[in-house]
């Protein structure tokens, strides 16, 4: 398909879009690169293999081969959702965080991937250490509470949201990654709520958490996917975005085992803040670990227990 062609898309999209393999695959690039859309060819082939289950190789050495209607209309159906800006994680329903793979709905925030440092920065901690108690703040679609128990097949762990229905993507995860007989899902606003009346204080070995840390006011500046596609309660964290950092640090300290570690994902220009949040409520050695692209990006302190 010419450029000029490409142009009159996605209005004419349906018709000009043949049902081979080949050119299904070529227009929906075309589609998705003239949208603006980074990963075109990626995206185009991750829609297809969601409809018709074949990988990469297949694709290729089979460009002839045609494709039913109905699995067509489809396919254009979901590269035209695509070409609008609705993230491919929402189009597929799934995504891939630490090697594993995640369902996710737009109750859950969209793993990012610089959020497995998070889960790298934990394990290390952890060690050799199999059988912690691990609580996860903010747990979303629980991708970083499932990641570091399906390194530690001993260690046990809760995941608290705000959200119901962030929680029922959640449990569908422990279900898949095998990890749900050693997870408690806790609906809550932090440590609210009855579970934590209950809780044993100074239980757990290590507290983790990517809370929702956007400015409120800066939300509608992010990137369309993120903005509109993202559930708002999982990016805002208040009027300067360090809401959930205060009270993090401050009721933290209760429920953490005396040597316990706290690690929390910040966004970059959030370190100095958060830091002197946990210096003030008594953490130490506190460190800051910057992402692969030099941004800071989470900060893990430890607890020495309070002086009695
Ligand atoms: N913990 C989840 C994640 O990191 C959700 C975070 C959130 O909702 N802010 O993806």
């Amino acid at each position: 398909m010419k450029a000029e062609e490409a142009k009159a898309l996605p209005k004419a999209f349906k018709q000009v879009c043949g049902g081979t393999l080949d050119s299904l695959n070529r227009q929906g690039r075309i589609l998705l690169s003239d949208a603006g859309i980074e990963d075109a060819a990626v995206d185009t082939f991750l829609i297809m293999e969601k409809h018709l289950h074949i990988d990469r190789a297949y694709l290729y050495a089979h460009p002839e081969e045609e494709v039913s209607e109905k699995k067509a209309e489809k396919i254009r159906e979901d590269l035209l959702r695509r070409a609008s800006r609705i993230p491919l994680q929402h189009i597929t329903g799934e995504t891939y965080f630490f090697g594993h793979r995640f369902r996710v709905s737009h109750d859950v925030l969209i793993p990012r991937q610089e959020t497995e440092l998070l889960v790298e920065e934990a394990l290390a901690r952890l060690g050799a250490r199999d059988n912690a108690y691990i609580l996860d703040m903010c747990t979303g679609s629980g991708c970083i509470l499932c990641s570091v128990l399906a390194e530690r097949t001993m260690a046990r762990g809760v995941g608290v949201d705000i959200s119901g229905a962030a929680l029922a993507v959640a449990r569908e995860n422990t279900r898949d990654l095998g990890v749900a007989e050693r997870t408690v899902l806790v609906q809550g606003d932090l440590f609210e709520g009855a579970f934590f009346e209950t809780c044993e204080k100074g239980c757990f070995d290590m507290i983790l958490s990517n809370p929702p840390y956007i400015p409120t006011d800066q939300i509608g500046n992010l990137m369309e996917e993120v903005c509109s596609h993202d559930p708002f309660v999982a990016l805002d964290g208040g009027e300067d975005g360090l809401d959930f950092y205060r009270r993090l640090s401050r009721q933290s300290r209760t429920y953490l085992k005396q040597e316990g570690w706290f690690l929390c994902e910040i966004g970059h220009d959030q370190a100095a803040s958060v830091s002197g949040f946990l210096e003030e409520a008594g953490f130490s050695d506190i460190m800051l670990r910057k992402d692969y692209s030099g941004q800071d990006r989470l900060l893990a302190a430890r607890w020495p227990g309070a002086d009695d």
